[in-house]
């Protein structure tokens, strides 16, 4: 007997009250595709019943209230059939009908191209198209290729992941005590994920267990935590162990790489491979404020938040306001006694009213029982940030208003305009302090629920917009001499991102140090390999981070599977080594530079950005389509590479 495909859901046991409960819900949209699978009738969405439009995180399609209800009704009836029919399904939609699903449900025609990386992504035929293939590289010549992965983080879990199912024997080292990367290390209150959750996982798990839209990090970690020990990766992992630095070893094309243990000694491993998985943000940068030493009371960064300070009754500064500092304020503000938030600069907010909203039983059971809703439910979450954030952030040369870089450009910055004001029941010193004056999506933009503004507006919490003098023992100084006394301070302010793979010493071909030859302007092909660095993979390495939509997690598959891709081209060919050849890096390097000189990010009334580095050029984004970085990665061209 063929397997179930394991998105098709549990079969179902519940009761018809159960059932119409749990339909009360979920996303309708999603609920009606759920029922093509179950009927294999396509008619589902061809009547009047259908989304009325698109928004990212409005999962419900613009639906009226009328017509959700009468899908519901009927959705009843095909449920309690199928559940007293033994939950057989009948044969999967074809590939047309597959197509015609997936443009209904955004409301638009979903071009071609993008067919397939959602196929993929959606997995609908139950397998994991990004597990590479093995069978042409003996599985003895994989077994004699160790490789060292730096950081258990998500993407460094991911590449043990697969390098488990390869049979490539591997040791992940992690600096902290257990895994997460950004997730272990963030834990300051408040801290959850922007991207929804049902979407922010892997591709190749469950996403049913979630119990909010948003998880916070103790979730966030937990599930890092589980997946690992579902795939047997944790004996492969050595905790409190940093690593030092990197050889590569010519004559032997190994990589020696130089580990630091918990109780100070020091040893050497070696390897044939080296994946980098070491995350952009998890070196703090403090601010360069005359007098930070001389503070008396505890002070912190927020991503090394000490538990032991009480915060509540206490008089609070939050030095910057990003992404960070956005969701402690909110979180704290109604424990404290006071709460200074120096924001340097305003944010741009993206309206999203489910951000602190619990999964309910209904999606939940949902997700579990009804056929492929989940992963109609992903595709829903995916596609509104999958590339058409691109068009708001590219500048238009011709454009001339001001404010903006473009007529979309201009549109995003009204409709973020409109929500902030409407929040702060027209006070304009407030307006003036919290409407940015740069182009809308210039710098990160962060998920608002309205709590931001909700903070700001109590009578505990204040925020200044000037600058800061000096920091004394018991006060912040602003550049405009007020004195905010101050039992405790937070530094929100964010990491050293420009500074990939900091500290650590990586020496490659000929003894160049890859933090000289990259200096100010790292970069790698495909923000994956290095000339000069065999056999050294990078993850979300330099010009990978998003900030036009997708998931990090998305990218670190797309990664994975190149890098699994080198592998198997270096094991089943016998080779030594192989590195971009210059040519190749240094024509992706001038292509993503032009690029990115396009972008909203690059435009110069943005002052302060962790985008941006020393010189003010951008090395840290990608300005790509998600499908083209996904078309590129999907095997390595070798014709791109020295292979010795
Ligand atoms: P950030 O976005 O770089 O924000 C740092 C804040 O500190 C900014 O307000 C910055 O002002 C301010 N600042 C920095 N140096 C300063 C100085 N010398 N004087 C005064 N103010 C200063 O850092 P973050 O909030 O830690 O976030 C970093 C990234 O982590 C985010 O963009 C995001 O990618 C990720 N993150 C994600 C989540 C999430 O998924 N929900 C949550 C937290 C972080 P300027 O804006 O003027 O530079």
């Amino acid at each position: 007997m063929n397997e179930r495909n394991p998105h098709a859901g549990q079969p179902i046991a519940d009761d018809d009250a159960t059932i119409a409960a749990a339909l009360a819900d979920v996303s309708i949209p999603t609920l009606l595709l759920s029922l093509v699978h179950i009927t294999g009738d396509p008619s589902w969405i061809r009547g009047a019943l259908r989304p009325q439009g698109l928004f990212l995180n409005e999962v419900q399609g613009f639906m009226s209230e009328e017509a959700k209800a009468e899908a519901r009704r009927l959705a009843l009836d095909v449920i309690r059939a199928y559940r007293d029919g033994g939950c057989k399904l009948p044969p999967p939609p074809g590939p047309a009908l597959i197509r015609e699903m997936m443009s209904w449900l955004v409301c638009t025609d979903v071009p071609d191209e993008y067919v397939p990386m959602m196929l993929e992504e959606m997995e609908l035929e139950g397998r994991d198209e990004r597990a590479v293939g093995w069978d042409d590289a003996p599985a003895s010549a994989r077994a004699d290729f160790p490789v060292v992965v730096i950081g258990c983080g998500q993407s460094g879990l991911l590449a043990g992941i697969r390098l488990r199912e390869a049979g490539i024997p591997f040791t992940i080292l992690e600096k902290n005590p257990g895994i997460g990367g950004t997730w272990w290390e963030n834990t300051y209150p408040g801290c959850r994920v922007d991207v929804g959750n049902h979407f922010y996982c892997y591709s190749f798990e469950p996403s049913d267990h979630w119990t909010e839209f948003f998880s916070q990090q103790p979730e966030l970690q937990a599930y890092f935590e589980s997946v690992m020990d579902r795939h047997g990766v944790r004996p492969h992992v050595r905790w409190e162990t940093e690593v030092v630095g990197a050889r590569w070893d010519e004559a032997k094309a190994i990589w020696s790489v130089r580990i630091r243990r918990k109780d100070g000694g020091e040893e050497t491993l070696t390897a044939r491979a080296v994946i980098s998985a070491v995350g952009q943000l998890n070196r703090p940068q403090l601010p360069d404020i005359p007098g930070v030493e001389r503070f008396a009371g505890p002070s912190f960064h927020s991503s090394q938040w000490d538990h032991d300070v009480d915060y509540a009754g206490k008089r609070v500064a939050v030095i910057g306001a990003g992404a960070s500092g956005f969701q402690i304020v909110p979180t704290i503000a109604p424990d404290v006694a006071h709460l200074t938030v120096f924001q340097r600069t305003a944010q741009w907010m993206f309206p999203n009213p489910n951000y602190h909203e619990k999964v309910g039983p209904g999606v939940k059971w949902a997700l579990r029982h009804l056929p492929f809703y989940g992963r109609w439910y992903r595709f829903l979450l995916f596609w509104p940030g999958c590339d058409g954030g691109l068009v708001a952030a590219r500048v238009d040369p011709d454009w001339k208003g001001e404010g903006a870089v473009s007529a979309a450009n201009e549109a995003t910055r009204q409709i973020f305009t409109q929500w902030i004001t409407s929040q702060v029941n027209g006070d304009p010193d407030l307006v003036a302090k919290v409407v940015p004056n740069y182009p809308a999506t210039g710098k990160r933009t962060l998920q608002d629920n309205g709590s931001w503004l909700r903070a700001l507006l109590r009578d505990n919490v204040e925020i200044v917009r000037s600058g800061i003098d000096r920091i004394e023992q018991d006060a912040v100084v602003g550049s405009d001499g007020t004195r905010y006394e101050v039992d405790l301070i937070v530094y929100a302010t964010g990491f050293q991102a420009n500074r990939f793979l900091f500290p650590i010493e990586v020496v490659g071909r000929g003894g160049a140090v890859l933090s000289e030859t990259w200096g100010e302007r790292p970069a790698a092909y495909l923000g994956i390999t290095v000339p000069g660095f065999p056999n050294l993979f990078c993850m979300y390495g330099p010009g990978t981070n998003l900030a036009h939509g997708g998931s990090l997690i998305f990218h670190s598959e797309c990664q994975m599977r190149y890098i699994s891709g080198c592998l198997k081209a270096l094991i089943a060919g016998g080779h030594r080594a192989m590195e971009p050849t210059q040519a190749a890096h240094d024509d992706y390097y001038q292509r993503t530079q032009k690029e990115l000189a396009g972008m909203v990010w690059s435009h110069p009334s943005i002052e302060h950005s962790w985008y941006k580095n020393a010189e003010g050029k951008i090395h840290i984004l990608s300005p790509w389509r998600l499908v083209d970085y996904w078309s590129w990665t999907r095997e390595p061209d070798l014709g791109d590479f020295a292979i010795s």
